[in-house]
């Protein structure tokens, strides 16, 4: 008589369970789909001894038993049901020799539904060049059951395999994590209510009854009463749950796995103890930092001087064309200034995103997030926070951009808040010309008074984005805590194509997507800036030529007089005006205050807009900073003092002076909440620095 059994092959994707399912099964096998949905179902049969055959299943790869795609529902539905047809006398969990801790979180999953579970670990031909020996006899011991280590390569350990799927019923069923534990007083009611159930099963039933159908919840013990709590009181638990089995798994592993890398003899590994070394790994890295940094700059001041000078020729050219009028001036001084300060950022996106993609591509990036973890983690960030947050230093755009890659929510959303402290390109001709007016050009041993300013600014830029990301690490909740997996996978060339499309992707959806706001509020911002109310806006030309009849200004000057009077009537003028008393104390007056909105649109708008309202146009014979340090407060000294200066800088130091920004982090975060919680806290912080340092300084 022959006895029929089912085996099903779970594991991680690319861990070689079709490669198993083929050694078992050869050629005698079929495949089908799942009713219903596209899942592929392979089945196929295997005699295991005189007596017994298997029918073996080739379940589709899933990481854990948490669902989160149809793939690994199909795994949860089969373990959860008894009554169907395939479901396992014995479960094979497949898993990889180098991977194996994270490949062990899936096994003590199933193991503790109480299904017989047989542990391979496969691909055992890398050992040797890895380093890698494991106590095969102390692991069995350990997880109170088989373990094979096998070669689906070298065909070693098929054998042994089949003649342990033969003895399944000599398997140990008991669980390996205890699920009590977990929170005693709700288990203790629920195995109260089940007594004659697994544990373990009732609370994957509770945890995922939102993906069951109508159907299959009739399957299933109904545990309605247990999914009373609130959605956040159970999460908690399934994190407590994760956290608890790597607890266990790193207990058995440090018993029973060791890896001594300097045995390996293969080159990925040899590359690996060089690129993941504890000073030379960091070395290379910022090493290759400042390569990729030097060549944004250098590579993308070409291109954005000639967007630069293209959107002004075609602003002066289109202007010539029409009739002068207000359509004219929307499109001349709104809408081309306004695509043209769009379009400025493409450079810098693109050679950002060129290098991101070839250094993930080549296997590179996984080391540096492992290298950089660990000192990052503590302030609530990821190791893939790094280039993030580097990259700020071009600009807050591609940097924000770049957090894509962080799967962990609460880590890329910290990373998302606190890279617009960094130090962006925008900052430095505010900086500039601030420090030349207020810092004094001299010398303390060698050491210049005005380079220390700057880099003092860089450096508070680069605290408070580490000081804030440590505060947000304890407001925001997290609804997963991320664990330390990061998968290593092999070097190789980077694809052209791969590259390409995310150079273009990244792009694409910048200009598009962030555009529509940068465009919008440039328009915005023109229009206050080129309307009034009252005669006085209306009127300045007129006004302005009277006032000067008797002085000699050339045509020029006269200009220069009438715009400044012009923008200190308009719209924004006024909305400057009257937040002075709120500016004072700081040590702005009205006309920095305009300044201030204006430069909302980008930073190093600031000098331009001071240079209107001085009335310092570019034929004149004095420089913007001339002017500067030539206006005078009420009391006679002059306006621009150590005290103004340095709460200015602070003040651009930390406030979120940027649209774009704005724009990018409202697309990556998809909604307006965090834009305008990152706008208004960075206001108040620059707002109190400015007040503090003013105050103290003046
Ligand atoms: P699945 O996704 O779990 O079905 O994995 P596959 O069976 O498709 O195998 C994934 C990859 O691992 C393939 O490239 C296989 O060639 C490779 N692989 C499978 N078994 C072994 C093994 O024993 N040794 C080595 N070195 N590679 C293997
Ligand atoms: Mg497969």
């Amino acid at each position: 008589m022959i006895k029929n059994i089912n085996v099903a092959l779970i594991g991680n994707p690319n861990t070689g369970k079709t490669s198993v399912f083929n050694a078992l099964t050869g050629l005698n096998q079929k495949v089908g789909n799942y009713p219903g949905i596209t899942v592929e179902k392979k089945q196929g049969y295997c005699r295991l001894d005189r007596i017994t055959k298997a029918r073996i299943l080739d379940l589709p790869g899933t990481y854990s038993l948490n669902a989160s795609s149809m793939d690994e529902s199909v795994v949860i539905e089969l373990l959860l049901n008894k009554n169907d047809p395939d479901f396992p006398d014995v479960a094979v969990v497949v898993t990889d020799v180098e991977n194996l801790k994270r490949n062990l979180l899936l096994f003590t999953q199933i193991k503790d539904l109480e299904i017989p579970t047989v542990l391979v670990i496969n691909m055992s031909d890398q050992m040797s060049r890895k380093g890698i020996k494991i106590d095969i006899e102390k692991l069995k011991e350990k997880l109170n059951t088989e373990v094979v280590l096998i070669s689906t390569r070298k065909n070693l350990g098929v054998e042994l395999l089949k003649e342990v799927l033969v003895n399944y019923r000599q398997l140990s069923k008991a669980p390996i994590l205890d699920t009590k534990t977990i929170d005693p007083a709700y288990f203790e009611s629920l195995s109260r209510a089940f007594p004659n159930q697994s544990l373990y099963k009732l609370w994957l039933v509770i945890t995922q009854d939102v993906n069951f159908t109508k159907l299959q919840r009739q399957k299933v013990p109904d545990t309605t009463a247990f999914r009373t709590q609130p959605k956040s009181y159970l999460k908690r638990l399934q994190q407590r749950e994760t956290i608890r089995r790597y607890q266990v798994i790193n207990q058995i592993l440090k018993a029973t796995y060791q890896v001594n890398r300097e045995e390996a003899t293969d080159l990925r590994t040899r590359l690996d103890n060089l690129l993941i070394h504890k000073f030379w790994g960091y070395v290379i890295f910022f090493m290759i930092l400042l390569t990729i940094f030097q060549s944004i700059f250098d590579w993308s001041s070409v291109p954005m001087d000639f967007i630069d000078a293209s959107f002004a020729n075609l602003s002066d050219w289109t202007k010539a064309q029409m009739p002068a009028g207000i359509l004219t001036d929307l499109i001349t001084e709104g809408v081309i200034p306004g695509l043209g300060g769009i379009v400025i950022f493409i450079p810098q996106i693109a050679f950002l995103f060129l290098f991101i993609s070839i250094l993930e591509e080549t296997g590179y990036m996984s080391r540096v997030v492992f290298l950089m973890d660990r000192g990052l983690r503590k302030f609530g960030l990821s190791g893939k926070s790094v280039l993030p947050l580097i990259s700020g230093t071009a600009c807050a755009i591609p940097a924000v951009m770049a957090t894509r890659n962080i799967e962990n929510w609460k880590e890329r959303l910290i990373t998302i808040l606190v890279v617009p402290f960094t130090t962006c390109s925008a900052r430095l001709p505010v900086y500039m010309i601030l420090i030349s007016l207020v810092i004094p050009d001299e010398r303390i041993i060698g050491i210049n008074y005005q380079g220390l300013s700057l880099m003092g600014l860089y450096l508070i830029g680069f605290l408070m984005a580490i000081l804030s990301a440590a505060i947000l690490n304890h407001i925001l909740k997290s609804p997963n805590k991320s664990y330390f997996v990061v998968e290593m996978p092999n070097y190789k060339l980077p694809l052209l194509k791969n590259v390409a499309i995310t150079v273009w992707e990244k792009t694409r959806s910048f200009v598009v997507e962030a555009g529509k706001i940068i465009l919008a509020i440039s328009i915005l911002l023109w229009f206050m800036a080129s309307f009034g109310p009252g005669k006085n806006f209306s009127e300045a030309e007129s006004l302005m030529t009277e006032k000067f009849s008797q002085a000699s200004l050339s045509e020029i000057e006269l200009e220069q007089e009438i715009a400044a009077f012009r923008l200190e009537n308009s719209y924004i003028g006024i909305l400057g005006k009257s937040i002075e008393p709120l500016i004072k104390p700081l040590g702005y007056d009205w006309k920095i205050g305009i300044a201030l909105i204006s430069s909302f649109a980008a930073r190093e708008v600031f000098v331009g807009t001071l240079a209107t309202i001085y009335s310092v146009g570019s034929g004149a014979q004095e420089t913007i900073k001339k002017r500067m340090a030539r206006e005078l407060k009420s009391d006679g000294t002059a306006l621009f003092n150590l005290a103004t200066g340095i709460s200015l800088m602070l003040f651009y130091a930390f406030a979120m002076q940027c649209m774009s920004t704005l724009a990018i982090v409202k697309k990556e975060t998809n909604s307006w909440k965090w834009p305008m919680i990152q706008l208004l806290s960075m206001s108040i912080i620059a707002y109190l620095a400015a007040l503090i340092a003013y105050q103290l300084l003046k």
